[in-house]
């Protein structure tokens, strides 16, 4: 099967596999597990409207250098709680569904699989809330965002920054009835290196029970103590630092090659509106921080603008300058540094090696460290106050 484009730069947004009259091209795992685009070369007809419409070298956004920022938390405490940070993404999708409009963005499908998804209902919508940390299968959804804006809906699309240059490049003009957000991007994990994290932690339990649900950011002991829940029909909480794929994820080992290249998550920013963590708001404002999630969002231009003044005001907690928002957040301004053993680590997990095994391999840790992270909340509490003193 031939390439469209560079293996090495290909974001697996899913513009091209959208746009291919003919059903030539099909989205699967490469090499490392990330996903691909692949050309059926006895349906392809060469005509070029594949190539045309990628993103990549050609994207420019037209948004803003310096946008202004907003530091959120969402009013309903209920929502905030099953989201990564200030529920930011929920209160628009809320908005736009109460419109008569169209939601999109992430969730886990039937089979634990990361993918888009498209909802007109705020039941469904709850599955979008949190952040799932791996590449997403955008599917069909850049067609469906199509077909839903031509009729004239409301619609949000959210997602990492190359998937909105995507969805933008594929659309190839401006609709007035669209609004994006895009995430700040820390980079992707592949569905390979989370499907070995699954089946690992599924390996361990009778063949009868069924995984329901990962929350890379669980605030069941608040937003900055950094737990992963895992559901079967019990609930298991362990520490992100102690947790093999977010250990790979924070250290930069099961990063995509295209992230490390990335030309989309800068700024000026690809959406009208970017969300992220708030982190650094103890400096700026301890007082905002009630340990419930507080998210920045950074308004790219006139329509996000026009499309928050819509929200409760009392949602908006303060404006943050943007050299405090990247002082904590570098990811706002340019992705992660790879770890020098990434691609090592994603050639051993597409071979025959397990998640726990390139771990102890690649992220060897102190061991004082993983037995801090297993203290209860209080007594790591009681040491970062005493710490604090000694420094004083
Ligand atoms: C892969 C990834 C890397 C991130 N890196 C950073 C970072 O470096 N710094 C930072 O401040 N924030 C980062 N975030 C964003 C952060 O985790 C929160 O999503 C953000 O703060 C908004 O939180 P929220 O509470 O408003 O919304 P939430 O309810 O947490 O956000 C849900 C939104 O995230 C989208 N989403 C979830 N998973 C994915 C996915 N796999 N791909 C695309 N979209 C997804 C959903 O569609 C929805 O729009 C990252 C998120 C992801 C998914
Ligand atoms: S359109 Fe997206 S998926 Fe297709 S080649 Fe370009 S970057 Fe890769
Ligand atoms: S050249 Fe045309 S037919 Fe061939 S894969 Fe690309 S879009 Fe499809
Ligand atoms: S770092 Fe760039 S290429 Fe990687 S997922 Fe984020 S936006 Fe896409």
């Amino acid at each position: 099967m031939k390439k469209i484009h560079n293996n090495n730069k290909c974001t697996g947004c899913g513009a091209c596999y959208n746009i291919c009259p003919k059903g030539a091209i099909t989205i699967k795992g490469d090499e490392l597990g990330f996903y691909k685009p692949f050309i059926n070369e006895d349906k392809c007809i060469n005509c070029g409207l594949c190539e045309k419409i990628c993103p990549l070298d050609k994207y420019k956004s037209q948004n803003v250098e310096q946008p202004k920022i907003l530091a959120f938390q969402n009013n309903d405490k209920e929502i905030l709680f099953k989201c990564a940070s200030g529920g930011v993404f929920a209160k628009l999708a809320d908005y736009v569904i109460k419109q008569n409009g169209i939601a999109y963005g992430v969730i886990y499908d039937e089979n634990m699989i990361v993918s888009h998804s498209r909802t007109d209902n705020l039941i469904d919508l709850e599955k979008m809330y949190s952040s799932k940390y791996v590449q997403s299968d955008t599917r069909n959804t850049f067609t469906q965002t199509k077909e839903d804006l031509e009729s004239g809906k409301l619609v949000l699309y959210s997602g990492t920054p190359c998937q909105i240059a995507g969805l933008k490049s594929y659309l190839q003009k401006d609709y007035e009835n669209l609004i994006t957000v895009d995430l700040v991007c820390h980079g992707v994990p592949s569905p390979l290196v989370f499907e070995k994290y699954k089946q690992e932690f599924m390996a361990k339990l009778p063949a009868t029970e069924k995984l329901l649900n990962i929350d890379f950011r669980s605030k069941v002991e608040g937003w900055k103590e950094e737990l992963v829940t895992t559901t079967i029909t019990t609930t298991t909480t362990t520490h992100a630092k102690l947790d093999n794929f977010m250990r790979a994820f924070l250290h930069n080992l099961s990063l995509n090659k295209s992230c490390t290249q990335c030309q989309f998550n800068k700024l000026p920013r690809v959406a009208d509106l970017t969300i992220a963590d708030f982190w650094g708001v103890d400096d700026f404002d301890k007082s905002l921080n009630d340990d419930k999630g507080i998210s920045i969002i950074l308004i790219n231009n006139m329509k996000g603008r026009y499309l928050l003044e819509h929200l409760p005001k009392e949602c908006f907690l303060a404006e943050v300058p943007l050299a405090v928002a990247i002082k904590y957040n570098k990811n706002i301004c340019g992705t992660s540094t790879a770890h020098k053993n990434y691609i090592e680590f994603s050639q051993e997990i597409a071979g025959d090696k397990t998640l726990r095994d390139c771990i102890k391999k690649y992220d060897k840790k102190p061991v004082y460290k993983i037995l801090y992270h297993m203290l209860p909340k209080f007594i790591k509490n009681f040491i970062k106050y005493e710490i604090l003193k000694m420094e004083k």
